[in-house]
């Protein structure tokens, strides 16, 4: 069974939010073109019926910067101000994340965007306008919870830390001396710990993460499209957790739902960028993008009504 709850005493701040400037069309620049014929293909169909399209990004690394206590990230306020403009012309707009979805929610400041779908911990929560949708927590993760203290240590990954997201347990090595040989020697234990509590680790940037199984961002976007009915699919990740989106997306475009797959490209993910059919440069490329996707789906309703 889940839980269904108002959060609107949700607290977020963001500086940048409030009031939202108005984006001039004279400041974006055009589209980047797609390196793929099927990206092509994807972002053409997503302008010529924006209405029915879904637009769903993740957060951590695409809309807010990675930084090294995810308590502290933020969505870049020019992302928060290309959603906003971009809302009201896409059928749907989501947000994908590992995160708690209330955590997204109050880091990205989404609770101002009415009509957002937020999923988080991979899809299996999922928040919109003010109500939550959250099934319990599977029993593995309280034994996971207790014996993780002792796994590290025996793992002796000095400078790891663990972020409790409530449903899934991060252990992050990027406060180690040697954040790469950290996450290497947490590795196998971790495995064994996931192995044997009936949980999945999930890698990321610096990160392994013990997670329920059964939801990932590729399901719970095929999902959302299929509710949707969505006629084009955009989905901007930039993580290894945000593969099985990419190939959703790709799953999706052979069952004749044409989509697109951004990467917000950075140094430390090069394996992501392979997988792309268009490739950004961070959170910063992914707010042009998206203010650049709204200006020309304004251009082209104004050309429409002209
Ligand atoms: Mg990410």
């Amino acid at each position: 069974m889940g839980v269904n709850r108002k959060t609107s005493g949700v607290n977020s701040s963001h500086e940048g939010l409030t009031p939202a400037r108005p984006i001039d069309p004279a400041e974006v620049a055009s589209i980047p073109v797609p390196a793929t014929a099927d990206g092509r293909a994807g972002l053409a169909a997503l302008l010529a019926t924006p209405a029915r399209a879904l637009v769903a990004l993740d957060f951590d690394g695409t809309l807010a910067p990675i930084v090294a206590d995810p308590a502290q990230a933020r969505a870049l306020p020019a992302a928060v101000d290309a959603l906003r403009a971009l809302m009201p012309l896409v059928g749907t707009m989501a947000v994908l994340t590992g995160r708690p979805a209330l955590s997204a929610v109050e880091h990205g400041s989404l609770d101002q965007l009415p009509g957002i779908v937020v999923l988080g911990h991979y899809g299996r929560q999922r928040w919109q306008d003010g109500e939550l949708y959250s099934p319990p927590p599977p029993e593995g993760l309280a034994v996971a919870r207790e014996r993780l203290p002792g796994v590290l240590a025996g793992a002796a990954a000095d400078g790891t830390w663990v972020e409790d997201k409530a449903d899934a347990l991060a252990v992050h090595t990027r406060r180690a001396a040697d954040p790469p040989a950290a996450l290497e020697r947490i590795r196998a234990p971790l495995l064994r710990l996931a192995a044997e509590t009936g949980l999945r680790t999930e890698p990321g940037r610096l990160v392994i993460e013990l997670r329920p199984p059964g939801a990932d961002k590729g399901l719970a976007l095929e999902d959302l499209a299929g509710q949707r009915d969505s006629a084009a699919v955009m989905f901007c990740g930039d993580d290894l957790g945000d593969r099985p989106a990419f190939a959703a997306v790709r799953r999706m475009r052979a069952a004749g739902r044409p989509g697109l797959a951004v990467c917000s490209g950075s140094a430390e993910v090069g394996e992501l960028a392979a997988e792309a059919d268009l490739v950004v440069t961070g959170p910063q490329g992914v707010a042009a993008l998206l203010a650049a996707v709204a200006a020309e789906i304004g251009r082209a309703g104004r050309r429409a009504r002209a």
